[in-house]
Formats: structure tokens, sequence, C-alpha cells
């Protein structure tokens, strides 16, 4: 055995077991950049994927910020564990990514779930790319299912690109409106409503309670002229509150629901597999552009190749074909050498 397979395996025995500490030092691992790292992270991922477990529930929670994302998953995250599951709280963050400071997946901000036993919370990782922490989300969630974690929630900001890359590692995608923000949705937001297999309008409690209701009402009208995702299931919007709980259970029902169809139907299979296979082609992606960025020769040649570009003397396709060509026959080289 390689010292990576080694380093791998002790974290893997104390992930498998339940160790918080294993579990938190084996997602840092995930997160890391060092490639050394990285060969640890691969061995520890492929450990925790092969274990048998039965599927846990991936599900996405979007919204803007001050929709209520926090006191929601504190709240419901609450209600999971009363029903004896176990529950992952992670976070994509596009701010982090840019500003290195993370504004989701706070512990400050769920003091009851963070600190249960039956679950774990896991801030936004701090620093790389959009593409890098979405990626590294996808091997935190394996990670979280191996020790045990049978809900796994995703959350993110209502941006547009990153809810794309959570809908793609998650099974159910849920979204977070509040009271009054139907006219919202005729621009940009209708792209992120057309991923939702559950809207909720939070704050359906005190005075925004006759609004939470028009709001409802519109959005389930939007919902009816939409070509549904799903083979066994129509998208939804229901009312509820975080802070008193309102409803909080009827969406436990809708998304139990939701998951029986998805198993039912055997539309869940086909969605995990569609899903390991568009992660792949982001890995390959991701590995390629990293090579040929590592690539001094070929960097130094695309530099060039961007003036050309950028005067118009060369077309962009064909210089990306030179790059392509310059990378491929310097690999080669490097290979006969
Ligand atoms: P996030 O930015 O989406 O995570 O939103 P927060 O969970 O931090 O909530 C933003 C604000 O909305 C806070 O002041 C919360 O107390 C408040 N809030 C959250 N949920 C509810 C709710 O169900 N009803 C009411 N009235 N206020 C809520």
């Amino acid at each position: 055995r390689t010292a990576h397979q080694k380093k791998a395996l002790a974290l893997f025995e104390g992930i498998r077991k339940g160790d918080r500490r294993a579990l938190a030092r084996g997602i840092t691992l995930v997160e890391s950049t060092r490639s050394d790292h990285r060969s640890d992270a691969r061995e520890l991922v492929s450990a925790c994927a092969r274990m048998p477990r039965p599927r846990s529930l991936r599900i996405g929670l979007t919204g803007t910020p001050g929709v209520g994302k926090s006191t929601f998953i504190e709240a419901f995250g609450m209600l999971l564990i009363n029903k004896g599951h176990r529950v992952s709280v992670l976070a994509v963050d596009p701010s982090s990514a840019r500003s290195g400071g993370s504004i989701l997946g706070d512990k400050t901000r769920m003091q009851d779930l963070s600190v249960a036993t039956e679950a774990y919370v896991r801030p936004s990782p701090s620093r790389g790319s959009l593409g890098g922490v979405a990626r590294n989300t996808l091997d935190s969630i394996i990670l979280t299912e191996a020790s045990g974690f049978d809900i796994c929630l995703v959350e993110t900001v209502g941006v547009g690109q990153s809810e794309t890359m959570v809908s793609d590692m998650v099974d159910m995608f849920i979204l977070l409106l509040q009271p009054g923000s139907g006219d919202e949705l005729q621009g940009v937001k209708r792209g992120i409503m057309e991923l939702a297999d559950l809207i909720i309008i939070n704050k359906a409690d005190g005075n925004l309670e006759l609004p939470a209701k028009l709001t409802r009402a519109e959005i389930t009208n939007a919902l009816h002229l939409m070509i549904p995702r799903r083979k066994s299931w129509t998208p939804k919007c229901l009312r509820a509150s975080a802070a008193t709980g309102y409803n909080l259970e009827r969406v436990w029902g809708s998304i139990e629901k939701y998951f029986e169809g998805l198993r039912e139907s055997g539309e869940w299979d086909g969605l995990r597999a569609a899903q390991q296979e568009k992660w792949m082609w982001r890995e390959v992606n991701h590995l390629l552009m990293g090579r040929i960025n590592a690539d001094e020769g070929v960097r130094a040649f695309a530099k060039t190749l961007e003036e050309n570009v950028r005067s118009g003397e060369i077309p962009p396709g064909i210089a990306a074909e030179r790059v392509v060509d310059k990378f491929l026959s310097s690999y080669i080289s490097q290979k006969h050498e």
C-alpha cells in the first residue's frame, strides 16, 4: 500500500465509525488544492463511495439572502432529527469563492443544529473557484453519507450559476421565496424556478400570512405553465414559516412523496447515473485545463495567441485548436524523454 492509501484508509475507518473529527479532517482534505492532498482525497472518496449504504436523500436549498434559509434549515433540520434522521448541511457559496468570506452554512446561524450529535453543519469553503467548491461539495456529500448521515442539505445563494451546479449533485431542489416575491420571478429567477421541485413561500406568519397566500397562488399558476422535470412528480408550492414551524410537517410530507415517486418509477437510478456522467466530464475539463495551465511552454504560447485573438488577427476557434495541439505535442515529447 502507498502512503496515500494508508492515510486515506485511516481516515476512512474513522469516518465509517461516525467519528466527527475524522469527517471534518476528511472534508478539509477534499477541499485542499495541494496535489499530494488530492491523491489522499481521491483514495478517501473512492473508499467512501464504495461503501454499501442505503441511498441518502440529497436535497438542494436555495434562495436570496434574507429569505430565511438558515432559519429554515435550523428548524427543519431539528424536525428531521426528531424523526430519527441524521442530517448534514453543506454549502456552496459563490460569494465566498470570490471574496474569501463565506455567508452560508455559518454555524452561528444554526445554533441547535450545529451542536446536535445527529447533525453535521459545515460552512462553505472560503477559497477556490465556484466550480472547485461545487466539485468538492459532491465529494463532501459522499463523505457525510459514509459517516451515516441519511439526509444531506446543500445550501446555496440564488444567483444562477451555483444553482445549476448544485442541482446536478442533488436529487431534489427546493427554492425558498418570501411573500411578495412573485413579480421578481418574471426575470432572471425563472431559470431557477425551472430547477425547483418544491417552492416554499417562507415567512407565512403574522402580517405576512395574507401576502404569502397571494404569492403562493401566483407561483402555483406559474408552475402550471412549466414542463415538469420529472415524470413522477409535478412541482408544488407550499407556504411555511421557519419561525413558527407552520407547515414544516407538510414540507416533509411533500419531500417524502417526491422521493417515493423517484424510487417507485426508477427515475432515481437514472438521475444518479446522469449526474455521475456529468461530473465525470466536468472533471475531465477541469483536469485538462489544469494540465494545460501547468505547462509553462504552452502557457507562454497561449499568451501570445491571446494578443492575436484580441486584435482579430486569428479567430478564437483556430487559436484554441493551436493551444490544444501545442499542449498535446508538448505532452507527447515529455513522455518520450
Ligand atoms: P438567509 O440569509 O436566507 O439565511 O436568511 P436568515 O435565516 O438569516 O433570515 C433572515 C431574516 O428573516 C432573519 O431576521 C430571520 O429571523 C427572518 N426569518 C427567517 N425565517 C422567518 C420566518 O419564517 N418568519 C419570519 N417572520 N421571519 C423569518
